[in-house]
């Protein structure tokens, strides 16, 4: 009887910081779960240990050059070992309850969009998905009768403060930001900080892309624009507060005045096992909140100057169509080059800006147009560092 309770579930990116903290939760929890497919980019042999130790039936590798040495290293076991984006695909479509959608960047879409049609409950990490997609994208999951639960912090305390039964009653819907590693700097004084710095965020512990994205602020742009698509509101009813704690999760302004907000630690744990046991609670040993240790709670508004990417997200968001992917698309591109020491920090957000004037942002009518326009955008941003970056 135990085992009728078990929830079967696949996470794509299994190896990333979100992938590592949903099974951190899996470990935990062993009468709760049967992992059916887990998913990686390049870390072999981290894959095969995890496939190993959750007994996966399916193990998937997104680098098809590594094939071989997902199998070796699966020898004997009986899992099943697949590759490339087509092997993605298979993981996400492979009879399951809940899939864990943390693959990084617009290379999870074409995943996500099919776990989304298998009508499961799917918990999305991968907010670039929405960004580049997110009218497709939310039409599917109607279509499909899938059930989308937001596992990025902000949007899960949205999530579960906002009465989607009286949605007119809301007002506003307030993202809190941490403001990054760089909050209170000048645009000047930003000028030759180094990938390392960048990374280190003051209150979370992430992936190196969403980290960077956090230092310009973009992550929290690509956030209004992921909560536009998840929440009944209009875009200007989307507003960012910065408050370094990283206590407040997010809130819901209503009409008569009330804000409802979640708390907790910053962990990010806390969401993921929400998604993984919703509508039902766990216990998840995450570090309980103590405010009177905290002390006080602060706020700011955020300097749309020196975090001149978060203003472009909002812009892309107000200008539509295509505008919300090419700025995704062009931002992974100067993100790459700035990890790799090839871009200044401070010229992520001309690579996005220019690319965006560059680009004509008419709606993409399907997902394959979504990827013409991702590519497109990608080409313009690699030939402005091109020209650029010499
Ligand atoms: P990460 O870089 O730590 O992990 C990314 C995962 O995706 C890895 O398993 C990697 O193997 C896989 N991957 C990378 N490129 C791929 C490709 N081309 N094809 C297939 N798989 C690929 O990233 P993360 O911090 O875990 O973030 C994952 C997603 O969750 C991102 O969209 C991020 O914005 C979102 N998110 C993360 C956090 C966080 O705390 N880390 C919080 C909120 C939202
Ligand atoms: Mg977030």
């Amino acid at each position: 009887m135990v085992r009728e309770q078990h929830k079967r579930l696949t996470v794509l990116g299994a190896t990333g910081s979100i992938g590592q903290s949903t099974l951190d939760i899996v470990r935990r929890n062993p009468n709760k779960f049967d992992v059916i497919a887990l998913t990686a980019y390049s870390r072999v042999e981290e894959l095969a240990a995890l496939a190993i130790e959750f007994a996966a039936e399916l193990a998937v590798i997104g680098d098809a050059t590594l094939l071989p040495d997902l199998k070796a290293a699966l020898s004997g076991t009986g899992i099943e070992s697949h590759a490339g984006e087509a092997g993605l695909i298979e993981a996400a479509e492979r009879e399951t309850d809940v899939v864990m959608a943390a693959i990084v960047g617009a290379a999870g879409l074409r995943p996500t969009m099919a776990a989304v049609r298998q009508g499961v409950t799917v918990a999305l990490a991968n907010k670039e998905c929405l960004v580049c997609a997110g009218d497709l994208l939310m039409d599917e999951v109607k279509m499909h009768g899938a059930t989308l639960l937001p596992v990025d912090s902000e949007h899960n305390a949205i999530f579960q403060v906002f009465d989607f039964d009286r949605a007119r009653g809301v007002e506003k819907v307030i993202l809190t930001a941490s403001g990054g590693p760089f909050r209170g700097r000048s645009r000047d004084s930003l000028l030759n900080v180094t990938p390392q710095q960048a990374v280190a965020h003051p209150n979370w512990d992430m992936g190196a892309k969403i980290s960077v994205d956090s230092a310009t602020m973009m992550n929290k742009g690509l956030e209004v624009i992921e909560a536009y698509h998840l929440f009944p509101v209009e875009k200007a009813q989307i507003d960012v507060l910065v408050h370094p704690q990283s206590v407040i999760h997010s809130m819901v302004e209503y009409a008569d005045g009330s804000v409802l907000a979640q708390l907790g630690s910053p962990d990010m744990r806390t969401p993921i096992a929400y998604s993984l046991a919703w509508p039902e609670r766990m216990h998840v040993p995450v570090k309980r909140l103590s405010l009177s240790e905290i002390g006080s709670l602060t706020f700011e508004e955020p300097d749309l100057d020196a975090f001149r990417c978060l203003h472009l997200a909002k812009e892309a968001l107000m200008n539509g169509g295509s505008a919300p992917a090419i700025l995704n698309a062009s931002n992974e591109v100067a993100v790459e080059a700035f990890l790799a020491g090839r871009l200044r920090f401070v010229d992520i957000a001309a690579v996005v800006s220019d690319t965006l004037s560059a680009c004509d942002i008419k709606a993409p009518q399907s997902l394959s147009n979504v990827f013409e326009i991702d590519k497109m955008a990608r080409r313009e941003a690699a030939r402005w560092l091109g020209v650029r970056t010499q």
